[in-house]
């Protein structure tokens, strides 16, 4: 997993150890298992999200961990253009290369713990596809596309794209030295990641050592959400088990902590989470396909404003050049 790594954590700020008198632990609510699927063209993802509601998830939609996948020569798939309105889309690329462009003029080259953050708002056509040259090489592909939900008043912004460098992300250590905490959107600690939000909110990957503990100060205004990305281990005072693919809803509370078992598999030496949470922002939610709503008028203008080119164009320089295609709700 090259993500960014440091030789030695100690080097890095710690993040003080909670004190029990006045924090306290944030008990797990749920513990869900993701789903296998496939997205764009056919690239294989787990559905991060599937079965938790709405309320818990809040002010995220939706998240796709992407592989880890070791692809054959010829075998790296991406998606075809298409649009997204209302929210925005955070890919972080683990492992691999993912290039995006997209109507706007934005776009770029993300790879080993790059992220792109890119805001739909009021609407824009994208692609994200491996480079030519990984396509006839193949190789390991593995990261994460989360949506953030924008509040109405935002969700009819101007498009924006935040191009976010792996060196960037803030990077901090638990008392010891055993994690190696990137921070790439909102703060632990008093440590910034570079991320902009337009809801609070903080995101977070965490490499826990084999037998390490990470207690990580979280707002308790934000929800709080851990997703195991690989390896074994434990979450919460309580010490509930967890695997790769699991994902963790906390309750209320200001610490949350997460412990790698000792033994480890030797294809994932420790436990790698991604740890999310922000301030929900209690809106009504209607999500179709590649749009994100409050209410079943507005998808329905988007489905028209998409037909009638009103999201934007693909680049004349594409070739072949694509028409939109027809959107397809299991898709995103
Ligand atoms: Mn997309």
């Amino acid at each position: 997993m090259p993500a960014i790594t440091v030789e030695d954590p100690l080097v890095l700020p710690r993040i003080p150890a909670p004190d029990p008198a006045t924090a306290s632990d944030r008990p797990v609510r749920s513990v869900t298992t993701a789903p296998a699927g496939f997205e764009g063209e056919g690239f294989p993802v787990y559905r991060a999200f599937a079965g938790v509601s709405t309320a818990d998830l809040d002010p995220f939609i939706h998240m796709d961990q992407m592989g880890e996948v070791e692809y054959a020569p010829g075998e790296p798939k991406g998606t075809s253009w298409h649009p997204h309105r209302g929210f925005e889309t955070v890919t972080y690329i683990i492992d691999g290369i993912f290039d995006h462009q997209d109507s706007n003029g934005g776009g770029g080259r993300i790879t080993n713990g790059d992220t792109q953050w890119m805001t739909a708002g009021a609407g824009i056509l994208h692609i994200e596809r491996p480079p030519e040259f990984l396509v006839a090489s193949g190789g390991l592909f593995h990261g994460i596309q989360l949506w953030v939900n924008l509040p109405s008043a935002n969700k009819w912004n101007n498009p924006r794209y935040q191009d976010l460098r792996a060196t960037e992300a803030a990077l901090v250590t638990s008392p010891d030295g055993g994690a190696l905490v990137r921070v790439i959107a909102g703060d632990v600690a008093g440590h910034e990641g570079p991320g902009a939000t337009f809801t609070p909110m903080a995101m977070v990957h965490a490499t826990v050592s084999p037998g390490a503990e990470v207690a990580l100060p979280w707002r308790p205004d934000f929800n709080a959400l851990v997703y195991v990305l690989s390896g074994r281990g434990t979450v919460g005072a309580e010490r509930r088990p967890i695997v790769s693919h699991q994902l963790v809803v906390f309750g209320p509370g200001d610490v949350l902590r997460v412990a790698a078992d000792a033994e480890q598999e030797s294809r994932h030496p420790n436990l790698d989470v991604l740890v999310l949470g922000g301030q929900p922002i209690r809106e009504p939610v209607v999500h179709y396909g590649p749009f994100v709503m409050n209410s079943r008028a507005e998808i329905i203008e988007a489905l028209e404003d998409y037909q009638a080119g009103r999201l934007g164009v693909i680049p004349a320089t594409e070739v072949p050049h694509q028409q939109p295609g027809d959107i397809d709700p299991r898709r995103s």
